[in-house]
């Protein structure tokens, strides 16, 4: 691209730049408009200003396309008039463009995958972001958070030993409120199965997020560390544009896991932390990745369904409904792990419309929360967040995604609703069934201790010292079933799958399988007849439960004994208690 003496140095480097930075993904989007306008109504933006076609986004990507058209594009060349090609020559038309690309759209995605042409504007406003972050033009808190990450390590400016010492204060009060002085925040454990990484949010804001993920990693017998550095998966650079940036971030947190041996990473709740980190982070740092990664949602959730932690929903019983953060569910697919921990740790969950991909933006995505300048117009458009929120009748919206919580908190204070903010952490945390300590007789080594037999008390629940594997694959019948056999004094493990209940049946040696006839993966028919001809499961007693009594012949057709039990759904309480120790006391009489 030739100098041009009139234009600045400014747009002239930002004009240099966006050649540098046209992938093809980008070049596509910028050429495949055809403004039939099919994306105009996705945009909150646009429903919260009608009549103002400043908000389309097809006219906010042309601010940017025009660019392309009259520097890269051939059309634009030729027929400069015709494809609306145009440039920027002065500082101040670079500010418009801030003002277009940072104050009026927050990268949702939403118009993106409502466009028939399969144009991403938020990737490309993305793009346009960075030119202009690369010669200082941007909102000041974004200037401020960039400069916190970059020299600091984390957006929030958090110093190491703030950070050390929220983590201890956190320890201290789990210590105090489970009696239990063995809980602890472990800082720099190597050869851990988890690193968990987490918001800096959460330790100048909210640390009981922090207390209540380690309660959990605690009961779930979890071996956990977190990093004394280098502890931010948050990525301001998703947000500026700064590909620099963005890369240099997710290689610390990478390098960190490395250094601490770690087997997985773990990221808190948080939208663009997981997206930075876990799908675009490898890229931009040009990083081969050595271990695993996930979010807390999934691991909270393998927990329950692996009966490393049990649950009891009643602990959560107002009203809830979900947020869909767009970097979680519409960049990043994370749908239905969410709901699904949800309905297992609350009651009354209602579903917010639209949803899912459709969701509409909290508002306080794209990194709004820290462009104070734009706060007018982001409550404006929140108007349509508001009223989402408001036809649910729910008193708690729920979230994972901490730049969320902001932006839902600041609306539901602007729009005076009767409604709280959480996260699913705050929700399993609170659900949890917390075992009764068991008291270690002085002198005994706790190795000792606990391969010691249990022994049963006469006045015992019926069920007690008994270790039973549920398998269903409709979670509320699980929780229901572990709920009733653990009311009895049972210890419950839950599968949702056929494997997951083969799984737990040779690693936990439980005494009984209640096994549903239809679940995903192998079929009950399978995983029967392989527990029948695994010696080292001899001795399990399995239970039928089937709403499906037609499918016992799959069971029949096998060459293996047949099931200990049978008990056809619905199922009551008493009629499964009954069963279970009709069951059971088949071994207690040895036939
Ligand atoms: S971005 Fe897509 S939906 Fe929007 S005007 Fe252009 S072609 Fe139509
Ligand atoms: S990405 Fe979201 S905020 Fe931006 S124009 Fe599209 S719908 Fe509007």
């Amino acid at each position: 691209m030739s100098a041009d003496r009139n234009r600045s140095f400014k747009a002239q480097k930002v004009l240099q730049r966006l050649g540098e930075k046209l992938s093809r993904q980008i070049a596509g989007s910028l050429v495949a408009c055809v403004h039939c306008g099919m994306c105009t109504n996705s945009c909150h933006y646009v429903l919260a200003n009608p009549g103002d076609p400043t908000y389309a986004p097809a006219y906010k990507a042309d601010k940017i396309r025009k660019l392309f058209k009259r520097h890269y594009d051939w059309t634009g060349r030729v027929f400069p008039w015709w494809v609306k090609a145009g440039s920027v020559f002065s500082d101040e038309e670079l500010e418009e463009l801030k003002d277009t690309v940072f104050g009026k759209c927050t990268n949702c995605r939403r118009c993106s995958i409502n466009c028939p042409m399969g144009v991403d504007l938020a990737t490309f406003n993305r793009m346009a972001r960075g030119l202009l972050v690369s010669v200082g033009i941007m909102p000041e808190g974004v200037a401020v958070v960039s400069k916190d990450q970059w020299e600091i390590g984390n957006q929030m400016g958090v110093l190491k030993e703030d950070y050390l010492e929220t983590l201890q204060w956190m320890s201290e009060e789990l210590q105090s409120e489970l009696d239990d002085p063995s809980v602890t925040i472990p800082v720099d454990k190597t050869d851990c199965e988890i690193v968990y990484s987490i918001n800096p949010r959460e330790v100048k804001y909210d640390p009981r997020t922090i207390a209540d993920a380690a309660k959990i990693f605690h009961f779930a017998g979890e071996s956990w560390t977190m990093p004394s550095e280098c502890w931010d998966m948050t990525n301001f650079g998703l947000f500026s544009g700064d590909d620099d940036l963005g890369g240099a971030v997710a290689r610390r947190l990478y390098e960190k896991v490395i250094e601490l041996r770690g087997k997985k990473l773990v990221m808190s709740e948080c939208g663009h932390g997981y997206r930075s980190t876990r799908c675009e982070g490898p890229n931009r740092a040009r990083f081969d990745i050595p271990f695993d990664m996930e979010s807390s949602v999934l691991t909270m959730l393998r927990y329950i369904r692996e009966g490393r932690i049990r649950v009891d929903k009643r602990q959560n019983s107002e009203p809830v409904t979900f947020h869909d953060s767009c970097n979680n569910a519409r960049s990043c697919g994370m749908f239905e792990e969410p709901r699904e921990l949800l309905k297992l740790v609350t009651t009354d969950f209602r579903e917010m419309h639209p949803n899912r991909a459709e969701n509409f933006c909290c508002t306080g995505g794209g990194g709004a929360m820290s462009m104070s300048e734009y706060t007018p117009r982001r409550l404006k458009s929140a108007i349509v967040k508001a009223n989402q929120l408001k036809a649910t009748g729910a008193k708690v919206v729920v979230t994972s995604c901490h730049n969320c919580v902001d932006g839902l908190t600041d609306l539901i204070r602007h729009y005076k609703l009767d409604m709280q903010v959480t996260q699913l952490v705050n929700l399993v945390a609170n659900a949890l069934v917390v075992p009764a300590r068991v008291a270690v007789p002085v002198g005994v080594p706790a190795e000792v201790a606990a391969e010691r037999p249990v022994e049963v008390p006469a006045t015992a629940p019926a069920l007690a010292g008994r270790t039973i594997v549920v398998a269903d694959d409709e979670p509320d019948q699980v929780t229901w079933l572990a709920t009733c056999l653990e009311d009895h004094g049972a210890r419950v493990y839950q599968a949702f799958t056929g494997d997951e209940a083969l799984d737990l049946s040779r690693s936990r040696r439980p005494d009984l399988l209640t096994l549903d006839l239809a679940m995903p993966g192998k079929s009950a028919g399978e995983v029967f007849e392989m527990i029948r001809k695994d010696p080292a499961l001899e001795g399990l007693k399995v239970c039928v439960i089937t709403g499906r009594p037609e499918l016992r012949k799959t069971i029949h057709a096998r060459s293996v004994s047949p099931p200990e039990g049978y008990l056809d759904k619905p199922v009551t309480e008493e009629r499964l208690l009954r069963s279970v120790r009709m069951v059971l006391e088949l071994s207690h009489d040895g036939r």
